[in-house]
């Protein structure tokens, strides 16, 4: 062996500056998709294929399929639609074979026109859909072609983007999907054959899968005679092979934690109820059921001597925030400190009023740690929590950083963990030495792939609210029927009650018929509400200045809240009994129930009024009946997924689910079931990953356990 031969892993481990293609303006942009690693980059698949093999012709372009054709422009202009009356600029393209249409319902027409003159031939690349009689694309990408070109000279002239199928990649901006195909094409070839397949053999051809090199290079670059269709669905063996790798893995971690086997040394707690008896005793309220017994799975957990990463899943409003805070005493009763991370300074301040309220009467210590704090009192923040004079901390991101050090952590806390990243996790867990996490979310998976993946390891489910709260009625109001919802929210102030009114976010410069919400609060304060005090939250304000409205809210001076979804996660106003939400047709379901949740806090009845735009698509329709139909998140998160659909409802963040390099949940369940069994197998041939033979699959799965997947796996 050369001497000097770098080990795979530390290459793959390497910048990405390192890669041919890769210069100094090109890697801030790679990070911001956030790949910084070789092997990060390896594993950013491409989202979907073109088949660019052959240029069909117009007449022989599939209905719902992605195509790529040539033709001349026929016609081009804006017309009117014959049902809702709304512009859109339609271009015409044709060949020898047919011809189809171009739409635009979003656009500038300037540029447009001058893009699109009548006999230019022009390259076309978009979905075909069928209306009636004629067929469409929408919001095509074109690319106008040189005169007289003849198209199949097209497919030879450019090798990297014609002629085969292609990849598309995940984008960002200032790089193009000819850049990105340029940068993978290299990245590929010369790095794919870096990884390692560390799989066991006899499951490798059982299973019958590629080695991960080669299946990285044929779902980068798939060879030309590929069933395409195949390749669409995913269902390809290339792909099939990087997820059964990813969900082993997974699986395995699971198995073992099963088994009782410990990867890593965690802490393990004693239980002496030193600050919990004494706060039950203080509470007004006695806890749920549902909240004793997850209370119980996390002292477990806590207790247990490998580290603890459970998800903690309740409905809002279910009680969360107080199994959190009876988990920390026990941490800090074993003298550890616990760290309470939120990702907005307004559920962060939320937080610390809670905490502050108990803590200090047990005799303990709390700090708040914002970005936006002054200097000196920062300052004097850090020092006392490096000294270990502060028991429980509560923090934006700012807790994240460096200069914030611990004495000894022993609990971290993450709230509403989906708008946190797996590496933002992981950082906090680098704060003290393999602590206990518990990770808490409202917006619940659906219970079917919650078992599916994890089965009843890692996830606690508060599924009770407390006593005598009624669920929050929900109404649908018409547009031009607002004024029925004024009076509801009238007749609700006029009994001493609060109202918030929501809208999708403030954006004046945009042209849209978005009512911004400052507009708004002005002509509410002007000519609806001239009498009644209304204060106005949005994402621009300074952290100061929001706080200073959230308490004046809070303390009842405010009557209205007039806000963008700042409000979204974790505000706790118990006298607030009614939520407009204005444009509710442009919020997601699981957006629309964290927001109503910010009402029906207290004992009084309270009424969440919907209202839409005044057209709006069929999808929101039915997002719309859900809400009006049922409070219960877990069948509101069910019906979010049946409505977006797997891809969408996988493809954007979501609470408890791990960050997958490859797989897709819904449809990948097969392999994860086939995985699952492999790696629960393969605990109990190898005793428990003992046997020599093993060590190879041991070592690799710390090497990730350790990394990513431990941590995705907290849910
Ligand atoms: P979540 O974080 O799950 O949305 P919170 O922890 O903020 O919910 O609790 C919502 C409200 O319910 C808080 O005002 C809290 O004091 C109250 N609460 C929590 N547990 C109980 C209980 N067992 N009985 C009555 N009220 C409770
Ligand atoms: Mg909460």
């Amino acid at each position: 062996m050369p001497p000097s031969a770098p080990d795979p892993q530390s290459k793959l481990n390497q910048s990405l500056s390192s890669i041919r293609g890769v210069g100094p303006r090109m890697l801030p942009k790679l990070e911001k998709l956030g790949l910084q690693t070789v092997e990060d980059a390896l594993y950013h698949l491409p989202l979907r294929y073109e088949d660019r093999r052959t240029l069909k012709s117009i007449a022989r372009l599939i209905d719902g399929q992605q195509e790529v054709f040539v033709g001349h422009v026929l016609a081009a202009g804006e017309s009117l639609t014959s049902r809702t009356r709304r512009k859109i600029y339609e271009v015409i393209v044709g060949d020898d074979s047919g011809k189809i249409s171009l739409k635009w319902f979003h656009y500038r027409k300037s540029w447009l026109q001058k893009r699109f003159t009548v006999n230019q031939q022009i390259l076309v690349i978009g979905e075909v859909r069928r209306f009636g009689a004629t067929r469409e694309i929408h919001h095509p990408d074109t690319e106008p072609l040189p005169d007289g070109i003849e198209p199949q000279q097209l497919l030879q002239k450019d090798p990297l983007n014609f002629g085969l199928i292609l990849p598309v990649y995940p984008l960002t901006e200032g790089l193009s999907q000819k850049q990105a195909r340029k940068i993978w094409f290299t990245l590929i070839r010369e790095n794919a054959c870096l990884i390692e397949s560390l799989l066991p053999a006899s499951i490798v051809a059982r299973r019958q899968l590629m080695p991960l090199a080669d299946a990285l290079l044929q779902v980068h670059w798939p060879e030309k005679q590929s069933d395409f269709s195949v390749l669409g669905q995913g269902r390809d063996l290339a792909r099939k092979s990087l997820v059964f790798d990813e969900f082993f893995y997974l699986e395995l971690g699971l198995a073992l934690k099963r088994a009782g086997v410990q990867l890593e040394q965690g802490i393990s707690f004693k239980v002496e109820h030193r600050y919990t008896l004494p706060l039950n005793k203080m509470l007004p309220f006695k806890l749920t059921d549902a909240q004793r017994r997850v209370l119980g799975e996390i002292k477990h957990d806590m207790m247990a001597e490998q580290p603890m990463h459970r998800l903690l899943q309740g409905d809002v409003g279910s009680g969360k925030t107080l199994v959190a805070l009876m988990a920390a005493l026990i941490a800090i009763e074993n003298d550890t400190q616990v760290a309470v991370v939120a990702p907005t300074e307004i559920l962060v301040e939320q937080h610390f009023q809670t905490f502050d309220h108990w803590l200090p009467q047990l005799g303990l210590t709390v700090v708040l740690l914002q970005g936006s704090m002054p200097a000196a009192a920062k300052r004097a923040a850090l020092a006392a929590i490096a000294a270990g004079e502060v028991d429980l901390v509560v923090g934006t991101h700012a807790v994240l950083q460096t200069g914030v050090e611990f004495k000894r952590l022993g609990l971290g806390i993450v709230d509403e963990q989906h708008r946190f990243g797996v590496r933002q996790r992981s950082l906090l867990k680098q704060k003290g030495v393999n602590p206990d996490m518990l990770v808490m979310t409202a917006t619940p998976i659906p219970r079917t792939l919650a078992m599916t993946l994890y089965g009843d390891l890692s996830v606690s489910v508060i599924d009770q609210l407390p006593p005598g709260r009624k669920p929050v009625t929900t109404h649908l109001i018409r547009n031009t029927q607002r004024d029925k919802a004024y009076q509801l929210i009238r007749k609700e102030l006029g009994q001493g009650r609060q109202a918030y009114i929501v809208y999708p976010l403030v954006e004046e410069s945009e042209k849209s018929d978005l009512l911004a919400a400052t507009e708004a609060a002005n002509k509410l304060a002007d000519e609806i509400f001239p009498d009644i005090s209304i204060g106005l939250l949005h994402g621009r304000m300074k952290p100061a200045e929001k706080e200073a409205v959230m308490s004046a809210f809070r303390r009842g001076d405010l009557q209205i809240l007039v806000s963008t979804t700042v409000i979204e996660v974790g505000v706790d106003v118990p006298n607030a009994t009614v939520m407009m939400i204005e444009h509710a047709d442009r919020f997601g379901l699981s957006q629309l129930h964290q927001l109503r949740g910010r009402v029906g806090r207290g004992a009084d009845k309270s009424s969440c009024l919907l209202v839409p735009s005044e057209y709006y698509s069929e999808d929101a329709g039915r997002r719309l009946q859900v809400m009006v139909e049922t409070n219960d998140g877990f069948r509101i998160a069910e019906a979010d997924l049946e409505i977006r659909g797997p891809g969408d409802f996988l493809g954007t963040r979501q609470a408890g689910l791990p960050d997958f390099r490859v797989a897709n949940l819904l449809k990948d369940l097969q392999v994860l079931e086939l995985a699952r069994q492999e790696a629960f197998a393969y605990v109990e041939q190898t005793d428990r990953l003992s046997s020599l033979e093993s060590q190879p699959v041991k070592e690799e799965l710390i090497r990730r356990w350790g990394g990513r997947l431990e941590l995705a796996t907290i849910g």
